[in-house]
């Protein structure tokens, strides 16, 4: 901290950017930009020095010029400017005049500067793609900033809360084309440079500097027609990949439709571009009017069809869509409340889904999905608030986790079925009211309260503040512990946090508490539709008696329908065995779908903490074999996930692959053809699902017609036609290369190389190392790391959690990571938090004291590689504790109860 309070890679505040002109010239044969940027700024209290951000550019120091402004805009005063520095700690460029600026006036700083054009994913950077037509390579400049990397491509006052209007003017060589936030306002040759043009872009809205975005490129575009809101929708992409944009720009303008009548608040561009990027960090940025992606996230081959990637495609697509309301319209005033942005661009995407695309089931898959991953992650001692105070960038970087985006999900997910349609009005008076401006979670709070008062949804003495504050401002969520009095048919619930390694009975943490939405259900009259709330359980009741029940005493209650808390809910015995016994009768369905599922997450994390027998858990899970949808399914195959990897590097393997098999015969008679794709949506996902899992345990001859589809792929003129389904394709390519040797190691690589659909390529690399040939993993390895190797920077963490996540790959992954660190390190740099990943993706196979001892002695002896990945470190070593924990106490026993 500061003398003046502030920390110091915050910027001073008296000084407020209102408009930024950019002029910018990219040159894609040297691999460099040269430009200025003049900046108009408001005073807010006197100051002789200007500080603002800027990493890694070079500044023409003699041609900085500070000016006072009059009224009109004319310069009044140059100032002379007494020094001038770069501070690289704190990312500061420093410029010092030899009189006060005083508060209230305006003024104006130029500064030219030039930069480098690295293959860094981040700020203003390269790209490039082979076009195969000519069989050359082509690159491109596109930025990335958030949260805070403007600063590597322009001067600039680079906070969210720093919103101006910005005028760009992007120069480059004529026969390339460029694209900005805003549409294109005129093109005129450049003076002193034949053959090469100014574009220049029409003045965009406020906005901050973390969602600024331009392209320079020979990518081609297809438009999308126009719908009655007059937004153009174009995309844009590598020539050769535009026959992939289709789907995109079906989804795209219907979702954007949606959020309008939704919010009811019109998209506020007159156009929206959506660009494909070959190289990109994370899976897209919504860049206010220009959204970038990887190309895996927009790009949809139709002649390949595949849920999987129509799925992920519209709902990325849905995601970046809500940002332009959540995130750009409306911005959080600091990166703590980042949650306000990811959180609702979640939810809300999965919303957009749901509504363009209701055949995919969606909604509740993704839910499902989210709160798993919460379940998982906010259960550690080391995981972090959703609001959460955050500084450096290395920080910022490291909170766009599964606690922003996941958990923020499912509290508004949460809140949403609390409020009912409150909270539509709620959120778009929010909307209306912060437009252009910034706003903390309070103000969101305020607008939801004051209508569900009026609503008459919320009782006038509680608020959305206090109930929603037991959620966003403390780590972690509830376990319900519910006991019945069987002989009045009573029952009470009480609260805890849920730690995925149970709390000693004195420890400060049991104390936390929330503000939980009551539902229920009983056998008797068995409702799993209603999710309003019942009452609520409140922070700091100690036991509450559930309203007007009255169960009888061989019958069944189940808490929170629908899991639209987030919450674990632990029974007593006896409602744990009559569960077991409806879920394993014909009956099974009389307990929703949702519900069903999250029974078994919960028993199943129960046993590992030691709070239920493993037989009553693994009773539980037996049902699956008769289960008929999917959401049980995939939930019920996750909860039984952690003892695979338990013990898959252990003798006892072989009776878990015995139990598994017991569940999965009945399953195959259905299933058992590899290429036969059911027609139906909801069958098509099953039977993606289980072919996985036939394979995997070698079910009937599941591995057979998998090696016989890759004998016909291997000889078939793949871009004509594809014998493998391809969501199968990963399955059966593995099988392949696993049994395959060199030459079909070869093989698969071949058609990574050749294939022009980037989710196919995504799926070849998966494919690529499920190899045992130690060398070839090795080599595997070293490629994903190699600056030179044809594997692209963005992929490098994705190839080591496929060779690490397999059993011998872990090992070699461990020898890898250890022998590497330095040079892992670098090739992520800026985003040196990648580190973290690589130590998250070896703990969850950690499983022996020596394997954990192993970790801690590498961390120790290289703290300085893990400076920016604090929280994961932590989050790392917490995981694997609790892994070795459970081999200690439940290992011998869990393989005897397998064998019976
Ligand atoms: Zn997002």
């Amino acid at each position: 901290m500061r003398a003046d309070g502030l920390a110091s890679y915050r910027l001073p505040g008296n000084l407020r950017p209102v408009h930024y002109k950019l002029d910018l010239a990219t040159d894609l044969e040297k691999f460099d930009f040269k430009g200025s940027v003049l900046i108009t700024l408001n005073c807010t209290k006197s100051t002789s020095s200007i500080v603002l951000h800027s990493v890694d550019l070079t500044i023409s120091a003699g041609g900085v010029t500070v000016n006072e402004l009059g009224p009109d805009n004319s310069v009044q005063h140059t100032f002379k400017i007494v020094d001038q520095q770069q501070a690289p700690k704190n990312d500061f460029y420093i410029v010092k005049v030899d009189k006060e600026l005083k508060g209230g006036k305006l003024y104006q700083i130029l500064i030219p500067f030039n930069g480098t054009l690295a293959p860094s994913l981040s700020g203003y950077y390269r790209s490039s793609y082979l076009d195969r037509a000519s069989n050359t390579t082509r690159w491109l400049g596109v930025t990335q900033f958030e949260p805070s990397d403007a600063r590597r491509a322009f001067p600039c006052f680079d906070e969210p809360e720093m919103k101006a209007k910005f005028s760009i003017r992007l120069a480059h060589k004529d026969g390339l084309t460029a694209v900005s936030n805003m549409p294109l306002v005129k093109t005129t040759p450049m003076e002193n440079q034949q053959g090469w043009s100014w574009d220049e872009f029409q003045e965009s809205v406020p906005m901050s500097t973390y969602l600024v975005a331009w392209m320079v490129s020979d990518f081609g575009n297809g438009e999308a027609p126009l719908r009655p809101n007059n937004v153009q929708f174009r995309i844009w992409a590598r020539t050769e990949a535009l026959e992939q944009i289709g789907f995109a720009s079906d989804v795209g303008p219907k979702v954007l439709e949606f959020y309008e009548q939704l919010f009811d608040v019109k998209y506020p561009l007159p156009k929206q571009d959506m660009a494909a990027i070959p190289d990109f960090s994370s899976g897209a940025m919504e860049n206010w009017g220009l959204i970038t992606y990887r190309e895996t996230e927009l790009l949809y081959d139709p002649k390949k069809p595949s849920i999987n990637n129509q799925e992920r495609v519209a709902y990325v697509v849905a995601h970046e869509l809500a940002h332009q309301w959540f995130g750009n319209l409306v911005t959080m005033k600091w990166w703590t409340d980042l949650w306000l942005n990811e959180g609702f661009a979640t939810y809300v995407g999965t919303l957009g889904v749901h509504t363009v695309l209701p055949e995919l089931g969606y909604l509740d898959e993704a839910s499902m999905n989210y709160l798993t991953s919460v379940y998982d992650l906010d259960s550690l001692k080391s995981s972090h608030p959703i609001s959460v105070e955050v500084g450096p960038p290395s920080e910022v970087s490291e909170i766009f986790d599964a606690i922003s985006y996941k958990k923020g999900s499912t509290v508004i997910r949460m809140m949403h079925n609390f409020l009912g349609d409150s909270f539509k009005t709620g959120v778009s008076t929010y909307l209306k009211t912060h437009k252009f401006g910034n706003a903390e979670q309070d103000d969101l709070w305020a607008a939801l309260t004051e209508q569900a008062h009026n609503d008459k949804v919320l009782a006038p003495e509680l608020t959305v503040k206090q109930i929603m504050d037991s959620w966003t401002l403390q780590t972690g969520y509830p376990l319900l512990t519910v006991e019945r009095d069987y002989k009045t048919g009573a029952a009470y619930v009480t609260q805890t946090r849920f730690l995925r390694i149970p709390p000693q009975p004195d420890e400060k943490i049991n104390q936390t508490c929330w503000w939980f939405p009551l539902t229920f259900t009983t056998e008797a009259n068995p409702d799993f539709n209603d999710t309003s709330p019942k009452q609520w359980l409140k922070c700091g009741e100690k036991r509450v008696a559930l309203a007007e029940l009255n169960v009888p005493d061989n019958q069944w209650l189940i808490l929170n329908v629908q899991l639209t808390g987030l919450a674990r809910v632990m029974y007593d015995s006896k409602n744990w065995a009559l569960i077991s016994s409806t879920l394993n009768s014909d009956r099974y369905k009389t307990i929703g779908p949702l519900n069903r599922a999250g029974l078994l997450l919960d028993a199943f994390d129960f046993a590992e903490r030691g709070d239920l027998p493993y037989e009553t858990a693994l009773q539980l899970s037996a049902y699956l074999s008769r289960e008929t949808e999917l959401i049980p399914l995939q939930r019920g195959f996750i909860a039984l996930n952690f003892l695979n990897s338990m013990l898959s590097r252990t003798p006892n393997y072989g009776t878990y692959k015995r139990y598994m098999m017991k569940i999965l015969l009945p399953l195959y008679e259905k299933y058992s053809r590899l290429a036969e794709i059911p027609k139906e949506t909801e069958q098509i996902k099953i039977h993606n699902l289980l072919s996985y899992k036939f394979c995997h345990f070698e079910i009937g001859d599941c591995k057979e017609q998998a090696l016989k589809l890759y004998g016909e792929w291997a000889t078939a003129d793949l871009d004509k036609s594809n014998p493998i389904p391809f969501d199968l394709q990963s399955l059966v390519l593995c099988k392949a290369v696993k049994f395959g040797g060199e030459s079909t190691w070869n093989k698969v690589w071949s058609r990574y190389l050749q294939s022009n659909l980037a989710s196919e390529k995504a799926i070849l690399l998966r494919a690529l190392g499920c190899t045992t040939e130690v060398w070839l993993l090795n080599r595997y390895l070293e490629w994903s790391i190699d600056e030179t190797s044809e594997i692209r920077k963005q992929d490098s963490l994705t190839i080591f959690a496929y060779v690490a996540g397999y059993d011998h790959g872990f090992f070699l992954g461990w020898d890898f990571f250890q022998r590497n660190l330095v040079k892992i390190y670098k090739y992520h740099e800026p985003r040196t938090n990648k580190v973290g990943r690589y130590l998250l993706t070896l703990a969850s196979n950690i499983m022996f004291q020596d394997e954990l001892d192993r970790m801690n002695a590498l961390i120790e002896k290289n703290k300085k590689y893990f400076e920016g990945a604090k929280l994961q470190v932590k989050q790392a070593l917490e995981n694997a504790a609790a892994n070795v924990k459970w081999h200690t106490n439940n290992y011998e026993q869990v393989s005897t109860l397998l064998k019976q």
